[in-house]
């Protein structure tokens, strides 16, 4: 692995992360230790960023893979391929992390199958080692590289659920959208709106929020918030702003269209 591969994990600049209960001054503990770290919390609530923005402030490069339920245990740890010359072993993402010292971040790992979940273990525990079963090796991941997972709560089912196995070997941090003030102050500042609008994108989040379990499976998350205020700084008439990134997305069934056309128009 030459430098110039690690660079490109580098989290270039700053990454504008508001801390909301410290989770910043926890999860550098975690990282002194080399914890593994799971993020707990609905979609699109500030994980991810959260993430990135620890990377950078710890100056570690950043791994991430979005888990899916077709993944497999190769596509994690490497595979050999075939090139002009033979077979050639490639890594990984997450090889590739133990073996640069990043901090490798899978996204949603529920969706990922248990027999693919399984190959972090020897990774989470004292030996902190990846068997390259394949390729005949047994990595021992670099003493800078942390393993951090995401979780939704929300999703869970007894079909789609993480081992006690697996998550008695994460830290975790509960995440929550950010209480209304403080993301409309988020709002605001990724996309530019004057304050009142974000704080009025907000109310309407919070209503849908409370339709959480009566017909939405999930509230509008922050991420929608922040797609609403770029389209209504790009001049986009705010109702109709608010139905493409608030409305349409969240649900197909008209009633609740409806319910969320109305609280969009008690605002707007
Ligand atoms: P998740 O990983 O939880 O699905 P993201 O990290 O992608 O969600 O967050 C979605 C968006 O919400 C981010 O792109 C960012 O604009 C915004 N956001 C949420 N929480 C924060 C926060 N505390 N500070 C800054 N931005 C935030």
């Amino acid at each position: 692995m030459n430098v110039q591969n690690i660079e490109q994990y580098r989290v270039g600049a700053e990454p504008f992360y508001r801390v909301t209960a410290g989770e910043d001054a926890l999860y550098e503990a975690a990282y002194a230790r080399r914890m593994p770290v799971m993020l707990k919390g609905p979609t699109g609530c500030g994980k991810s960023r959260f993430v990135e923005y620890m990377a950078w402030k710890l100056g570690r490069p950043l791994i991430t893979v979005a888990c899916n339920e077709d993944m497999t245990a190769s596509d994690l740890v490497g595979r050999y391929l075939l090139d002009k010359d033979g077979t050639v072993w490639q890594d990984g993402p997450l090889t590739t992390a133990a073996r640069i010292g990043a901090i490798c971040y899978l996204d949603e790992v529920v969706e990922a199958r248990q027999d693919t979940t399984v190959v972090i273990h020897p990774l989470t525990d004292h030996r902190r080692q990846l068997p390259l079963d394949k390729k005949g090796e047994l990595l021992e991941a670099h003493p800078d590289f942390q393993l951090v997972i995401s979780y939704n709560p929300g999703y869970q089912s007894l079909m789609k659920d993480l081992k006690q196995s697996t998550k008695q070997r994460f830290a975790a941090l509960d995440f929550d959208y950010p209480e209304a003030e403080l993301e409309a102050e988020i709002v605001a500042r990724e996309t530019g709106v004057d304050s009142e609008t974000a704080g009025k994108l907000v109310q309407v989040a919070h209503r849908t929020r409370n339709l959480k379990g009566h017909g939405l499976d999930e509230g509008i998350s922050t991420r929608l918030l922040v797609y609403a205020g770029q389209m209504i700084a790009e001049g986009v008439e705010p109702v109709a702003a608010c139905q493409m990134t608030l409305v349409t997305p969240l649900t197909d069934d008209p009633d609740m269209r409806q319910t969320l056309q109305a609280a969009v128009e008690t605002f707007f």
